[in-house]
């Protein structure tokens, strides 16, 4: 099919992406049985424990048709299916209010996974009693025989197939389907918004949790894996490379979700991919507001993160430095990308000659407004070719531009491989905000030194659940 950046589509396969170095965490997807290999499943606990099934919120109808397969005109919403074959059988019945827990619980983590207020829009279908959760549940999970699948094993190709013979190929919906058989858990990408011609707008799941069904919706919006995107090896963060542990969508606001900016998007696959997305646009989903509390949140601008917005080679006046100079890192390849970056496609690079009478810094030109006595953790990625030493800085400033104190963090000494280094600190009495640094100390290395920095993030830990800050990764 043809290809382009906000609209490319095509299947991922979760279990052969992850087929290798993940097996140990694929055991509730290849059970050594087809009778064991679907249905509930373990569910992710990371950064906490997701509710109990008794207390997970009701996420509710918001689109309410007379035929799911035909809802005209409706709000754009996701259609959740109970998909069943003759060869184990329709137990719909038995399972429709286990799995509208299961979607209630993919709302409140894509809601809880940032102290932005965000949640999925549901369709629902008219004939039921939707104050009562028995009448929800059936309202929202619909049966579908797939009449081409069988035991042992029906390909997720074929319940797509089985859909649209029967209507479900909407320009409002998406569809989530939980199938009640051994089959393949994937989706396809359809960032901007329902089924069109040939594509079908689709998560298919056998595994009945939030991690892997999350997983695959998530896919549908536009995200893709948790890539160290400058050598297109996986990291496990989040639910798009840790489904089994964790829940939580997109913690550094860097790789496919970023509520706080909705301008901002993020290059969702290693280059030479152009495809961008930031799944907070998707129309599926209900517009972001601010502040809740969250697993996470960030108070830096995408472009203070990610480094995207000036050429390789180039200036950047999103950094300021002292004792040194610095540059968007320049390119070695391809003229567009930086040599070395971690996320996107760019870093910064600061120039510096380090020694025992020596010191140099780069920092963030805008300071970021702060509370006094609440917690703030810096988080950066760094590298350089030699092993040089580095301290994180948090330097407080009261209302009026006055320096009150700085927080200097651990000196490390950094490696070639992008590291995440991180400090924690509380702002002091008036401080009001705070300048970003990665200092370069004197040290007995002497040189000429290039140090790369890129993915930073600050977060306030005090306004996450339980004042919680955002976990390494
Ligand atoms: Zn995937």
């Amino acid at each position: 099919m043809p290809r382009s950046p906000f609209r490319t589509r095509r299947p991922r396969t979760l279990t052969a992406v992850a087929a290798a170095t993940l097996a140990t965490a694929l055991a509730v997807l290849s059970a050594p049985t087809a009778a064991l290999a679907w249905g509930p499943g373990t569910e992710p606990a990371q950064p906490y424990a997701q509710p109990s099934m008794p207390t997970v919120p009701k996420r509710g109808c918001q689109s309410t048709v007379a035929n799911p397969a035909a809802p005209t005109g409706a709000t754009p919403a996701v259609q959740v299916i109970y998909a069943w074959h003759d060869g184990v059988g329709n137990n719909y019945e038995a399972n429709v209010e286990y799995i509208a827990k299961v979607v209630d619980r993919i709302d409140w983590a894509l809601d809880e996974s940032t102290n932005y207020d965000q949640h999925y829009n549901f369709s629902c279908r008219t004939g039921y009693d939707t104050s009562t959760y028995a009448g929800y549940a059936r309202a929202l999970v619909v049966p579908e025989k797939i009449d081409a699948g069988a035991n042992p094993n029906t390909p997720a190709s074929t319940v797509r197939s089985d859909l649209v013979s029967a209507g479900y190929q909407d320009s409002n919906r998406i569809y989530l389907v939980f199938t009640d058989f051994a089959s393949n858990s994937d989706a396809y990408q359809c960032p901007s918004g329902g089924n069109s011609s040939g594509v079908h707008c689709s998560a298919v799941t056998e595994s009945w949790t939030t991690g892997v069904a999350g997983h695959e919706l998530l896919h549908v919006l536009g995200a893709g894996h948790a890539w160290m995107a400058e050598t297109g090896a996986s990291y496990v963060p989040d639910i798009m490379y840790g489904w089994w542990d964790n829940w939580n969508t997109d913690p550094g606001f860097r790789s496919y979700y970023d509520p706080s900016e909705l301008s901002a998007s993020f290059y969702i696959d290693p280059s030479p991919s152009t495809a961008k997305v930031n799944v907070a646009n998707h129309p599926m989903l209900t517009a972001p507001v601010c502040c809740d509390v969250g697993a996470n949140n960030d108070l830096l601008t995408a472009e203070q993160r990610t480094v995207e917005a000036a050429t390789p080679g180039s200036s950047t006046s999103t950094f300021t430095t002292s004792g040194g100079w610095h540059q968007v890192t320049p390119a070695c390849g391809i003229s567009t990308n930086s040599c070395t970056y971690f996320d996107g496609r760019r870093s910064v690079q600061l120039n510096t000659y380090t020694g025992p009478s020596n010191t140099s810094s780069i920092s963030l030109t805008n300071r970021a407004t702060v509370t006094a006595g609440r917690t703030y953790k810096l988080f950066t990625r760094l590298r350089s070719g030699t092993a040089v030493n580095t301290q994180l800085q948090l330097a407080w400033y009261n209302s009026g531009g006055t320096l009150l104190s700085t927080s200097t963090g651990a000196t490390d000494t950094l490696a070639s491989n992008w590291l995440e280094y991180r400090t924690t600190a509380t702002a002091p009495a008036n401080a009001a905000s705070v300048r970003i640094t990665v200092n370069v100390p004197a040290q007995s290395t002497t040189g000429n030194q290039a140090i790369n920095l890129d993915s930073l993030q600050l977060n306030d830990c005090t306004a996450n659940t339980a004042g919680t800050c955002r976990y390494d990764t």
